[in-house]
C-alpha cells in the first residue's frame, strides 16, 4: 500500500508566517488520518482537500497547539449539514478535559452542537502501553500509541501498513527523552520528531519534556530510523538551523518539516 506523509503545519505554540501549529496528514489508500489539529490546520486542510476525505483524527495530547481546531472541526462536522461520524482518538487519561472543552464551546439551541466534538466523533482512548488500537483496518493501518514524557498524558504514535510491503511512520507528539519514544520510533521508515529548541535548559527539556534538534537525531539514531523530519520548532529563525544539529547526531536522511511538504513512504 502506498502512504503519504503531508505537512499542514510545524510550529510549536502558535501559527506563524510559514503556517499553521502541529497538523500532518496521513494520506491512505482508503482515505486521509489527521494527525494532530492545532490552530491554523483546519484552514491549511481545506484549502487542499475535501473534508469528507477525513477518515479518523488522531491528536497526541490535549495542549491547545495541538488540539485547538478540533472545536472547529466539530463545529463544520455538525452544522449546517452533519458529516459522517470519524473517530477521533486522545489519551484515554485525559478524555474529561475534551468534555470540557465541549462544555464551554456547546451550542445547546442547534441540534447536534451541545457536545460538538463528542456529537461530530467517535472518540476513543489513547492506551499508551503499545497496544493496537482498533478502528483504522479499513485504512490499512495498524496505530499503537506509547507514553511520552510530557506534563499531561500524552502519546507517541506508530502507524504501520498492514499489507505486504510494511511502512512504519512514527510521530513524537511533545516529547522529552524517554523509552516511549524509540519503541514507537523503533525501525521506523519515517519519524516525525519534535525539535521545540535549539537549546534550552533541564526544565524545559527533561523537566517540562521537550527536545532539541540534537535530541531528536539521537533518538532517531538510538531508534534504528531510516528518514526524520524534525518538526514543532518554536521560533522561525531556527528553522535553518535545526536539520543540521539533527544531523549531527544522525546519519540517516534528515529534512525539515514545511508546510504543504510531502514525503512519500
Ligand atoms: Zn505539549
Amino acid at each position: 500500500m502506498t502512504l503519504t506523509l503531508e505537512i499542514l503545519g510545524s510550529n510549536a505554540t502558535a501559527p506563524t508566517a510559514h503556517g499553521p501549529a502541529s497538523g500532518y496528514l496521513l494520506h491512505t489508500e482508503g482515505g486521509l488520518v489527521l494527525v494532530d489539529a492545532g490552530p491554523g490546520v483546519m484552514a491549511e486542510l481545506v484549502s487542499r482537500h475535501d473534508l469528507a476525505d477525513l477518515r479518523a483524527i488522531v491528536v497526541t495530547h490535549l495542549h491547545a497547539d495541538h488540539s485547538l481546531d478540533l472545536m472547529a472541526l466539530a463545529y463544520r462536522w455538525t452544522f449546517p449539514v452533519a458529516l459522517d461520524r470519524i473517530p477521533l482518538y486522545a489519551p484515554a487519561a485525559d478524555l474529561a478535559r475534551l468534555r470540557a472543552f465541549d462544555e464551554v464551546f456547546g451550542i445547546t439551541s442547534l441540534p447536534g452542537m451541545a457536545m460538538p466534538i463528542h456529537e461530530a466523533f467517535d472518540v476513543r482512548g489513547l492506551h499508551l502501553d503499545g497496544r493496537e488500537e482498533p478502528g483504522l483496518e479499513a485504512l490499512g493501518l495498524s496505530l499503537r500509541s506509547y507514553r511520552a514524557h510530557h506534563p499531561v498524558p500524552a502519546a507517541c504514535l506508530r502507524f504501520t501498513t498492514t499489507g505486504a510491503d510494511r511502512r512504519v511512520v512514527a510521530f513524537s507528539g511533545d516529547t522529552g527523552r524517554c523509552p516511549g519514544l524509540e519503541e514507537a520510533a523503533h525501525e521506523a521508515d519515517l519519524l516525525v520528531c519534535e525539535a521545540t529548541y535549539l537549546e534550552a535548559d533541564d526544565a524545559a527539556l527533561d523537566g517540562h519534556g521537550h527536545l532539541t534538534g540534537l535530541m531528536a537525531g539521537t533518538a532517531a539514531k538510538q531508534a534504528g530510523v531510516r528518514h526524520l523530519v524534525v518538526s514543532h520548532v518554536a521560533t522561525d529563525d531556527m528553522r535553518p538551523h535545526v536539520g543540521g544539529q539533527a544531523a549531527q547526531t544522525f546519519d540517516g536522511v534528515v529534512s525539515v518539516a514545511a508546510r504543504g511538504k510531502r514525503f512519500h513512504l
